[in-house]
Parts: C-alpha cells; structure tokens; sequence
C-alpha cells in the first residue's frame, strides 16, 4: 500500500473523476482508502453523543486504491510512488521528479 492517512489524492476513475481530496483513513486490508469528500453516500444515523439528534448524514464510503493516484507534495502532479532507503529506512520517493514525500 502506498498511500497512507494525510496524503492527498487525485481521483482518476468513477463518479468523482477528477476530485482531490486528502486521505481520511488508509485500510490496507481491503485495498481502499477514504477520501474527503469523496464518494459520499447518505447514511442513516441514529442518535448519538457527538450528533443527539441523529437523521441523515452524508459518510464517505471507501474507495479502491486503483481509483486513486497520489498526488506528489513537491510537484503536485499525479504520480506513481517508488521506494529509497534513506538512512536505512523505506521512504517513499515521487518517480516523476525524485523528492522523498515522506519527510
Ligand atoms: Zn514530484
């Protein structure tokens, strides 16, 4: 899995082509993250402590991974990620223009 919570993404297929969004929560289990604001769906809520009144709320709903890239903090473009050991760890590089995204 290479995104991970915080990074922010560009939606490539599906109803929110061309959306950008930051990366809510990462589960890399089912391959999905959740966007912000993205692929919102109405969900029924029922009554509690941070919303008493309940009623319908819009909720993202996961995305796959292949519907997203990750957009690179240096050159903002959509990119694919490739890996460097940097001072013996695995930090993640853009290919398109090198930097390390992970600081
Ligand atoms: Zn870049």
């Amino acid at each position: 899995m290479n995104i991970r919570k915080g990074d922010t993404v560009l939606v490539i297929s599906g109803k929110y082509k061309g959306a950008k969004g930051k990366v809510l929560r990462a589960m890399p289990a089912a391959n999905s993250v959740i966007v912000e604001r993205v692929n919102l769906h109405k969900k029924h809520q029922r009554p509690t402590q941070d919303l008493p009144k309940g009623g319908i709320i819009e909720k993202e709903s996961p995305v796959h991974r292949s519907a997203v890239m990750l957009l690179c903090p240096k050159c903002s473009r959509p990119i694919r990620v490739g890996f460097k050991v940097l001072d013996g760890k695995k930090a993640r590089v853009c290919r398109k223009c090198g930097e390390a995204i992970d600081k």
